[in-house]
């Protein structure tokens, strides 16, 4: 399927369509060819106040007010508008960001049942009664916030911003949404569905960089939250800005998440697990299982299969439906990704397999990187406890479970964790002394609406995809009513 791209896209605000104040506007390419795809309007801190005033206004003038069920319906007609377009958009981020078409489908669905879940549950989110002492009637409301502020990264460029409108729009808040300055155009593209679906200034969309786009919306005193996926360096930054304000935040940061693979697991499955949560997405997954710990025992075999299958991983251009990984978002990422290979080696691990752009010259131009094993991996290593964010897993082995939990929980991180076994009790064991918010048992990188996703340490505070979600959209108010006619006397 082909794609009309525009030469040039704007903002979304008040539900127009305008050009940044400044006039100015940067390129947003297509990293698997390093062609520009378009020029985008790059939003300032006026764009910000404009957005922020809009939003303001929508929330006042209505959508604070609206029926919960109303916003429900709103979001399964979302959902429906992303499923019926979901070709287009998938090519958008496949183009935008490198990924693959297959993956990029993926990420659609993921979207649409995002706006599903978050649909049914708008009308679910309930107050309660306080039993307080004497003759009163005492409720607790549950209110939006108003005006909420979301950064999202490239990774997941669609997913993303449902992850982070949904919840948001299902609670009756009004939306700033910053998508990444790599990937702008679906978002774009999601703004011009939900125009008819959403009223004007419910939703604003700035594109931009983040110094000028994001710190701004950070900073203005009426968001009254920050909701941000990204870096745990770019996170900390945004906690400390929106405390001058004393606004709310939660962010989803990133991740150095241990596979664990038993000897007694099978061991056919750990192989399909630990090469999926390593290599899906081309590695750039904050849920990434990156660190393997791999019992001695079976490391041998294990590792001769692993490193087969990687090799034999299909890199190629994202379009074809034969490519198993794409190129990765942009030369300075893949500059990243091969320093850190170089970095490893440096510090005594092994390169087992790739470690290196792929020769084909058809893929010179892009960002590729080839699927890599470092072995000889200490945990202690920069290239173990660092957030690559690219294909490349470190492999290390064990012998002694308590040393294994203690490296595995030895990281600044604790998002996710794989473990690998037939024994259940030794499952659950492992997960009650793992460290992470998100813990796989035989199985890796599955999500599920109404699982909640999120990280410990500094992975992040709060937590995506459940019910609960919701009550991070909303503020508790409470009433106290006096029921007894008579005045209360204090003198
Ligand atoms: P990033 O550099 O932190 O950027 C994320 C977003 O923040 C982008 O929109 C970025 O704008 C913006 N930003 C940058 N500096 C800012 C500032 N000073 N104030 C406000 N906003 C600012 O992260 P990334 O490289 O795009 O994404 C990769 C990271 O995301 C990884 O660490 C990964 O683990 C994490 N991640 C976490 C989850 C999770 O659920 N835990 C999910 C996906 C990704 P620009 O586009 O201009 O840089
Ligand atoms: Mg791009």
């Amino acid at each position: 399927m082909g794609i009309e791209l525009k030469k040039r896209y704007q903002l979304f605000i008040g539900g127009e369509w305008v050009d940044s104040a400044s006039g100015e506007t940067f390129q947003t390419t297509n990293p698997a060819t390093g062609e520009v795809l378009a020029n985008v309007a790059s939003a300032g801190k006026e764009d910000v106040h404009r957005a922020v005033d809009a939003a303001w206004k929508a929330y006042q003038g209505g959508w604070r007010r609206t029926d919960a069920g109303f916003r429900g319906k709103s979001l399964y007609r979302i959902a429906q508008a992303i499923r019926d377009n979901s070709e287009e958009l998938a090519l958008l981020d496949s183009l935008d960001n490198g990924k693959t078409l297959n993956e990029a489908r993926v990420d659609m669905f993921m979207a649409a049942e995002c706006f599903e879940y978050y649909a049914g549950a708008a009308n679910k989110l309930e107050g309660k009664v306080i039993p307080v002492f004497g003759d009163r009637l005492n409720y607790v409301l549950r209110e939006p916030l108003g005006v909420v502020g979301q950064i999202i990264p490239w990774n997941f460029p669609l997913m993303m911003a449902a992850w982070k409108l949904a919840p948001a729009l299902a609670a009756g808040n009004c939306i700033v949404l910053k998508p990444a300055e790599e990937t702008p155009l679906s978002a774009l593209r999601l703004g011009e569905l939900i125009s008819d679906i959403v009223p004007a200034g419910v939703v604003n969309i700035l594109t931009g960089y983040g110094p000028e786009a994001g710190a701004p919306l950070v900073e203005h005193p009426a968001v009254k939250k920050i909701a941000f996926t990204g870096s745990t360096e770019v996170g900390r930054q945004i906690m400390a800005h929106a405390a001058a304000h004393v606004a709310d935040v939660t962010l989803e940061l990133g991740g150095k998440s241990p596979q664990i693979v038993f000897p007694d697991a099978d061991l056919d499955a750990a192989l399909e697990g630990v090469l999926l949560g390593i290599f899906y997405n081309e590695g750039q997954q904050c849920s990434a299982g990156s660190r393997l710990f791999l019992h001695e025992s079976i490391y041998d075999n294990f590792l001769k299969k692993l490193i087969e299958r990687s090799k034999a991983i299909n890199v190629g251009p994202p379009q074809e439906p034969t490519s198993q990984i794409g190129s990765l978002v942009s030369k300075e990422q893949q500059k990243r990704v091969l320093n850190y290979v170089q970095l490893g080696v440096k510090e005594g691990a092994e390169v087992a397999c790739g470690g290196k752009a792929p020769a084909a010259p058809e893929l010179k131009r892009g960002c590729y990187v080839e699927p890599t094993v470092l072995v000889n991996v200490a945990n202690k290593m920069k290239v173990a406890q660092e957030e690559i964010f690219g294909p490349v897993l470190c492999v290390m082995k064990w012998s002694d479970e308590k040393k294994m939990i203690e490296e595995a929980n030895d990281v600044q991180f604790g998002l996710c964790a794989g473990v690998w076994t037939k024994d259940i009790n030794k499952a659950h064991k492992t997960a009650n002394k793992i460290e992470a918010g998100n813990v796989w048992i035989n199985q890796y990188d599955v999500f599920a609406y109404g699982a909640p996703f999120g990280g410990y340490k500094q992975s992040g505070i709060g937590r995506e995809l459940a019910f609960d979600t919701l009550l991070h959209y909303t503020q508790q108010k409470n009433v106290n009513v006096d029921l007894s006619g008579k005045p209360s006397r204090w003198f």
